[in-house]
This record gives structure tokens, sequence and C-alpha cells, in this order.
């Protein structure tokens, strides 16, 4: 841990611990109230906020500094800790062959996220392909295939077709050659039965070895909700944040991950199949305080 990169409120927060000798609760309080501040801007999930709030409190005040540690630096091991074991580390990948399985609402950047989950594994030496499912939003076929032409990899949909779990077979089928096989399904503007029905079947077509959960970074309050939708849908193992290049913090992620006991793979941080990185806890947890 970089102590001087966590977020600019609690490093606000940290100062007023810092001239005191012991740890009171006073002084406790005024950082655990900072850091609800900046969790709940960064549209983190209130009753998880609590929760963070009580273990924060809780070990603050109870545990024993190491001896030759300040009262600043206890506080914030702890803040920092009790934020890792929520947020933990980047999903993790096997570069083997294997099949992923995105899904999310429409507009999430599932479409985007696959291309450049494509280019990603694609670097890292393996054959990925993309077969897009989404046969409900007019233009998804044009763009998953111009995007998977920017990240140089193959591509399967079927313009013509309104069957989404055929299509997902014989994109399975086309690509049994390839290493990694990235499956895009459709979304909706909201979570529908529709939409879960359709999702629970092309997973039992594809049997993906991972499903990941694409969210937007500005979703707030309602990706709980999401998470637990999808994660009894197809079973949710990672998340991927898009538009983290926004001013958007991702608390949402947070949520997700604690609620579907995930963890979160990639971030998004632009429209190009480039804008893409694995998922940096530090980054993040500063992000989300700051
Ligand atoms: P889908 O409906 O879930 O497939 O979402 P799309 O992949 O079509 O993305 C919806 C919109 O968000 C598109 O205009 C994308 O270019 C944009 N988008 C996706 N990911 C990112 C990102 O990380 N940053 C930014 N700025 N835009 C993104």
């Amino acid at each position: 841990m970089v102590l001087g990169d966590l977020g600019s409120s609690l490093q606000d927060a940290l100062e007023k611990v810092a001239g005191r000798s012991r740890i009171d609760e006073e002084a406790v309080e005024e950082v655990v109230r900072d850091i609800q501040r900046a969790l709940l801007q960064a549209d983190v999930d209130v009753s998880l906020v609590n929760d963070l709030s009580d273990s924060i409190r809780e070990r603050a005040l109870n545990e024993e500094p190491p001896a030759g540690t300040s009262a600043r630096e206890h506080v914030l091991r702890i803040v920092y800790e009790e934020m890792v074991a929520v947020v933990g580390d980047a999903t993790e990948f096997e570069l083997e062959e294997q099949t992923i399985l995105l899904a999310g609402l429409q507009g999430s950047g599932k479409t985007t996220t696959s291309a450049k989950m494509a280019r990603w594994f694609s670097r890292k030496g393996l054959r990925p392909a993309i077969v897009q499912t989404d046969t409900f939003r007019p233009g998804a076929y044009e763009q998953s295939k111009e995007m998977a032409d920017r990240a140089e990899v193959p591509f399967y949909g079927d313009p013509d077709s309104e069957d989404p779990v055929g299509i997902a077979r014989e994109g399975m089928a086309e690509f049994e050659d390839r290493d990694v096989v990235i499956v895009d399904t459709a979304g909706r503007h909201a979570l529908e039965d529709e939409l879960v029905a359709e999702i629970e079947d092309i997973e039992s077509v594809v049997d993906p070895d991972m499903s990941l959960l694409v969210l937007d970074a500005s979703i707030g309050q309602s990706a709980g909700e999401q998470a637990d939708a999808f994660d009894e849908a197809v079973g949710v193992d990672g998340v991927v944040i898009t538009k983290l290049d926004g001013t958007a913090k991702g608390g949402g992620a947070l949520t997700a991950v604690d609620q579907t006991d995930s963890s979160i793979a990639f971030i998004g941080t632009g429209e190009e199949v480039s804008d893409v990185e694995r998922f940096d806890p530090d980054g993040f947890i500063s992000r989300l305080l700051g």
C-alpha cells in the first residue's frame, strides 16, 4: 500500500487523528464520518457503507497499534484492509482455453468490453473470438463486427436471426478451435424477465467457464439488485466496470462484488479497444475515497 495514494478526503480526515497521542472515539468517529461521506458520494450501497464503518470503528478502537506505528498509520491501515476485504484482488484468468459470457444491461458496455477483452487475450498469446448473440438492439451486429475488426479478432453473429440461443450454438461450433470464446449477450433497459430467461438459455448452451457482469461506473444504488438478478441467472464470477474515464467513481461495483462474492476483472477507460486495464485494487480504493 502506498500511503500517499489514498483519497484526499481520507487524507484530510487522517490529519485530524495525526496529532493525537492516543486514538479516542471522537477522532475515530471523525475519520469514519469522512469515509462514509466519500463512499456514499461514490455510490457505494448504504448498508455496505454502514458495515464498513462498524468494522473500522471496532478495529480502530480495540486493536493495539503495533509498536512504532502512529495513530494515523494505524487507522489508515485498518481502513485500507477493510476496503481490500470487500474489493479483493483482480479476478484471476487462467491463460488457457475458456469460454466467457458477458452479461449486463443495455448500454453498460458489453460489446465494447468483448472486443477489449479479446484484444487483451490475444496480446497474452491466446487466440480469442467473439460471438455476438444480441438480436435485440438494432445495430448490435454491425457495432460488434466493427469492434472485433478493430481488435483484429474473429467474430460470429447473424444479423438476420432472431434466435440468440441458436446464434450462441452456431458461434460455439464455429469457434471450436479457438482458445478463448467471448460471448456477448443482449441487454435491456431494465431488468426484465425476458432478459433473464434469454441469458439463462444462452448460458446453458454456451456452458461458460466464467460469467462476467458488465457495469457502467455511474450505476448507483441499483447495482445490488442487478448483481443479485444476474448472479441468480448465470452466476457472476467477476465484474467489469466500464466508463471509469468519466467522473463516476464506480462504487456500484463494490456493492456488486460484495453481493456476488466475486471480484473485479477489468476496468474500461474509453471507447477504443485498447482502453482496458486489469483491475488494480489500490487505485480503485483511492478513487472511491478521494
Ligand atoms: P452494450 O449495450 O452493453 O453492448 O454497450 P456498448 O458496448 O454498446 O457501450 C455503450 C456505449 O458506451 C458506447 O457508446 C460505447 O462506446 C461506450 N463505452 C463502453 N465502454 C466505455 C468506456 O470504458 N469508456 C467510455 N467513455 N465509453 C464507453
